[in-house]
């Protein structure tokens, strides 16, 4: 088996060791490269299960945390999906193998464009990055069959929750950004909203406004 296979293998195994199930979620996995969206030295490190920086002073989330949050948005094939912090756009590649549009935005013109350079040279067609304050959503293109927020808010966005259609699945870190956040699954019904709670994790915090990079 050459290196890179090997490498793969055992990325795989240890998303399975983190709880990870889904064989969609897996397969998505496998075939997005997560090099393609590091720079430099930092690509020799595209599979350490660590998050890593990509400019504008943020960073690519730990492959891991990827997997289990994708696993919790539970996306199916004619889905119409959001993510709010494109940020190096790897979740929203791994998205786009799973449903049928991926909308992503960023408050950094920079990372959006950066990002859509790599969506064309992977050919991921269907995914529409946009530069914007994500807190507001994206109302000309709701309601969303699924949500998910890779940035920390200190509550589930009522804005973006707006945007989420019935029986629609809104994945999102919830609490303070220098604290212990909790990764939160809120299911939208007919009469209000489920919240289950999966567990902590670490992201930088949803500011607001469209950054100056
Ligand atoms: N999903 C990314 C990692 C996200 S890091 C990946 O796969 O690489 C969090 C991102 O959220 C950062 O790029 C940051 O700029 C963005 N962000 C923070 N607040 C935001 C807001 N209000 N609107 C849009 N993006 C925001």
């Amino acid at each position: 088996m050459n290196v890179a296979a090997d490498i793969k293998m055992q990325f795989l195994f240890h998303l399975r060791s983190k709880g990870v199930m889904d064989t969609r979620v897996l397969t998505a996995m496998e075939h997005i490269d997560r090099a393609a969206f590091l720079k430099g030295l930092f690509r020799d490190r595209a599979y350490e299960d660590v998050p890593l920086a990509i400019g504008c002073g943020q960073t690519i989330s730990q492959p891991s945390i990827v997997a289990i949050m994708t696993e919790a948005l539970d996306v199916q094939p004619r889905h119409k999906v959001l993510e709010i912090g494109t940020g190096s756009g790897y979740q929203a590649a791994i998205l786009s193998r799973l449903g049928r549009r991926v909308y992503t935005v960023d408050r950094f013109k920079r990372l959006v464009s950066e990002a859509e350079e790599v969506f064309k040279a992977l050919n991921l067609t269907n995914i529409t990055a946009v530069t914007a304050d994500g807190s507001h959503g994206l109302p000309e293109q709701s309601p969303f069959d699924r949500i998910l927020l890779t940035a920390a808010a200190e509550d589930p966005p009522s804005t973006l929750l707006a945007q989420l259609r019935i029986g629609g699945i809104m994945v999102l870190p919830v609490g303070q950004s220098d604290a212990v956040q909790r990764l939160i699954r809120v299911t939208k019904t007919e009469t209000g909203y489920d919240y289950e709670e999966l567990r902590t994790v670490r992201f930088v915090p949803l500011l607001e406004g469209i950054g100056q990079d």
